[in-house]
């Protein structure tokens, strides 16, 4: 595989070594496609949830994480608070540092960042009407352009954006603060698209235990989000983009494997992907030693997705009917 030099960075950063999967040459790709580009016509009702409330979201947070990860688990991820880390870098080192100066860029980084709970990171909000969510990092891949110097940099958090709209913000919430604590073990998984597994995997997990119209909740939403990548991916010419999409179904299907494992499971097999998510976080595995474990495959999860679908059109329409 030829690394695009437009993600090269990326990559380092982040510490992925790829970015590929056979499942987008695959039929059952194709299935899941062609079922979405002719059949989207979720008609769901209306939901009404309590009203934003920011002392209960990372209240809430702190619970989901100790309940999943246990009290002793370490939470802290690296952090650094708002400000001009990136100048001041710059003013000390220059844009391009020379190879002998890597192990003081990365102890001045190291030295700067403080370790805290990652329920702590500073959480800003959007403006938007929705449920968006983004983890911020700083881009130290957009400030220096050498992969070998990317690798070494830990990746440091800065804050957490949400659009404050109800209370199903929480499961925004949980998505992103399990992007946080995974960047804790760089290099968790070693492919780029498998980004989202864990995130998505999460916020399923989150709205199941809040009740049965959240999760009905998240699978429009998520659904919607499938969609619009699985439109994109085919209509698009942008690399970057394409990327993006690939990294939503990838990440969507096999965290629909996952959660049909967990969902159906007893409180044993619970507990033991709980435990499989704790080993990654710490580096002690990757995910994917948690992918051949449960024998997550993508073919699975689209095949149980239009399974999903198919059943909350039915369920939708006699609600409509009603
Ligand atoms: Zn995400």
């Amino acid at each position: 595989m030829e690394i695009d030099d437009d993600i090269k960075n990326d990559l380092a950063y982040y510490g992925y070594s790829k970015y590929d999967s056979d499942f987008f040459d695959s039929n059952d790709y194709n299935m899941l496609c062609n079922y979405f580009g002719e059949k989207l016509n979720i008609n769901p009702p209306i939901f009404y949830f309590n009203f934003f409330d920011k002392k209960n979201l990372i209240k809430y947070g702190k619970y989901f994480l100790n309940k999943h990860l246990g009290e002793d688990f370490n939470k802290k991820v690296r952090y650094i608070d708002y400000g001009s880390i990136n100048n001041k870098i710059k003013d000390k080192f220059g844009l391009n540092p020379k190879k002998h100066e890597y192990e003081k860029v990365v102890d001045y980084i190291k030295k700067k960042s403080k370790f805290v709970n990652v329920y702590n990171i500073p959480i800003t909000f959007l403006a938007g009407n929705d449920w968006s969510g983004i983890a911020v990092t700083y881009e130290f891949n957009r400030l220096f352009d050498d992969s070998e110097l990317l690798k070494k940099i830990p990746i440091i958090e800065s804050h957490i954006m949400l659009d404050p709209y109800d209370d199903l913000t929480k499961i925004t919430y949980i998505h992103e603060l399990y992007h946080m604590l995974s960047y804790k073990n760089k290099g968790y998984t070693d492919n780029y698209l498998y980004e989202e597994l864990l995130s998505i995997f999460e916020e399923k997990v989150s709205s199941m235990e809040l009740g049965e119209k959240e999760l009905d909740f998240e699978n429009v939403e998520s659904i919607y989000g499938l969609y619009d990548s699985l439109m994109y991916r085919t209509s698009s010419d942008d690399f970057y983009g394409i990327k993006e999409a690939q990294k939503y179904i990838l990440g969507y299907t096999l965290s629909e494997n996952l959660f049909h494992e967990y969902s159906n499971g007893n409180n044993k097999i619970k507990k033991e992907i709980d435990n499989y998510i704790k080993k990654i976080i710490s580096g002690k595995i990757k995910l994917e030693d948690l992918i051949e474990h449960f024998n997550l495959t993508p073919e699975e999860g689209a095949k149980l997705t239009i399974d999903n679908y198919k059943r909350y059109v039915k369920k939708w329409d006699k609600v409509q009917k009603r």
